[in-house]
Parts: structure tokens; sequence; C-alpha cells
């Protein structure tokens, strides 16, 4: 089986790395590959250029043979369709099962995507339970209930046995991270580390990303030099 987890990544976070390898340990996932879009097809562009956001994403995985980074949308350009991500990746994995991996959040709005009806014909669903985003599957839209209804199984072992269309809701460590909550960091000049990898930071630094201001560096450096000699 192979976990696809998609997302802006403007930037990569914890939140994001963490509960793909979650998924990954939980299901027993042959590979996860972390697909970041080119272009979201609903919600503003993002803030990061598509190359910023790969770079970041590469660093951020860096060695850590768990995770693959696959650009095949950002390759593809135009809008980022992930029923379009899916199809190509049918093609080349045969019947091996996909796992679209989602955060509650993302399911809950899975019936505004494009062509979302042919999502579940081509990968499983795997929801993961995103901290604010209660799954109140009894609250979602008529169509998300019977998407539930028809797919939905507490049985791991299902999604093993067809290549696709079952839904399967899977735990993870909860972590209230968001990539709006880092960028709104880095913008007031307060300091997001370990909300995200090192690398990452040190990137959106190097960068000036997300109205990093490089004078605060200084003052906080300053700072820390200053302390320092007291010490
Ligand atoms: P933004 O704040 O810019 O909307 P984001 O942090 O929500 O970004 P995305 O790249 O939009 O990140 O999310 C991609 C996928 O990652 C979605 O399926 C989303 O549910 C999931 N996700 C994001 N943050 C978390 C988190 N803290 N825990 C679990 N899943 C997450």
């Amino acid at each position: 089986m192979i976990g696809v987890f998609g997302g802006t990544f403007d930037p990569v976070h914890c939140g994001h790395l963490r509960s793909a390898l979650d998924v990954k340990q939980a299901l027993g996932l042959r590979e996860l590959r972390l697909i970041p879009c080119y272009q979201p097809p609903h919600r503003e562009a993002p803030v990061a250029n598509p190359g910023q956001r790969l770079t970041m994403l590469r660093a951020a995985v860096g060695d850590e043979s768990d995770l693959l980074v696959d650009n095949r949308e950002m390759q593809r350009e135009g809008i980022s369709y992930m029923v379009d991500t899916l199809a190509s990746l049918r093609e080349e994995v045969g019947d091996e099962p996909l796992c679209l991996i989602l955060g509650s959040d993302a399911f809950l709005q899975l019936d505004s995507w494009h062509d979302w009806r042919r999502i579940p014909e081509l990968a499983h669903i795997v929801v993961t339970h995103r901290p604010g985003w209660e799954l109140a599957i009894e609250q979602a839209s008529p169509a998300i209930q019977a998407l539930w209804r028809e797919r939905h199984v507490s049985d791991l072992a299902e999604l093993g046995q067809s290549p696709a269309g079952k839904i399967f809701l899977q735990p993870i460590t909860p972590l209230e991270i968001s990539a709006t909550r880092i960028r709104e960091m880095v913008a007031a000049g307060e300091n997001p580390r370990f909300f995200l990898p090192d690398a990452v930071w040190n990137l959106i630094r190097m960068n000036g990303l997300y109205g990093f201001n490089a004078t605060a560096l200084d003052n906080e450096s300053a700072t820390q030099s200053a302390t320092q000699q007291d010490e």
C-alpha cells in the first residue's frame, strides 16, 4: 500500500510530518509520498512560490527514508487537482492499494473538490483527526455523510483487500500546528521554532519568507550574545 499526503506545505510543519509518519507506521505502508501542490484549486495563492515550497519540503524530509517527496504536481503546473494526481499514480502502480491521507478538515470539504466522486474510485481515503476539527459526520454535508455510510470500514485489513474505495479513520498524535499560524508568527517577528524542522526555519530566514525581518533576528542575536556574555 502506498500513502499519498498532499498539501500546500506553505510551509511544511511538524503537524504534516508527524501525521504522515504516524499513518505510515500504523497502516504498514510500503511508501508514503508527500505531494506539494503547484496551485491549490480552492484557496488563495500560496505565499511562498512553488520552488520555495518544494525546497522547504525536501529540506524537511532530509534523509528520512520513511517519507518521499513526489513533485508530479509541480511538474504538471496549472491547478493541482488531486483526482489527476491519483489517476497518474494509479497508472504507475497497477492494482496496488493507494491511500489518500486527509486531515479531518480536508475530508469534511472533500465534496468541494474537482471531480471528487472519482477520488474513492482511485484510492482509499484515510482520515486523520486534526485538532480543532472534530470529525462530526452528522454535521457534514449530505454528500459526505452518504460517502461515509457507504464506504467507512473499521477493520484496517480491508484496505489491503482492494485497490481503492474504502474510508478508514486513523488516530494520530494530535499536534495543533498550522501553516497559517506559522506565517503569522514569522510576520509578527515571533519565533516559530520547534513547530517546524530547523532546516525549514533556516530557509525561511535565509530567503526572507513570510515577512521575516532580519532586523528582528539581529536584535534576537544581540540579546542572545549579551545573555551569553553575562553568564
Ligand atoms: P494552511 O494553514 O496554510 O491552510 P495547513 O497547515 O492546513 O496550511 P496544508 O498544506 O493546507 O496545511 O494541509 C495539507 C494536509 O495536511 C491536509 O490534509 C491537512 O488536513 C493536513 N494537516 C495540516 N496540518 C495538520 C496537523 N497539524 N495535524 C494533522 N494534519 C494536518
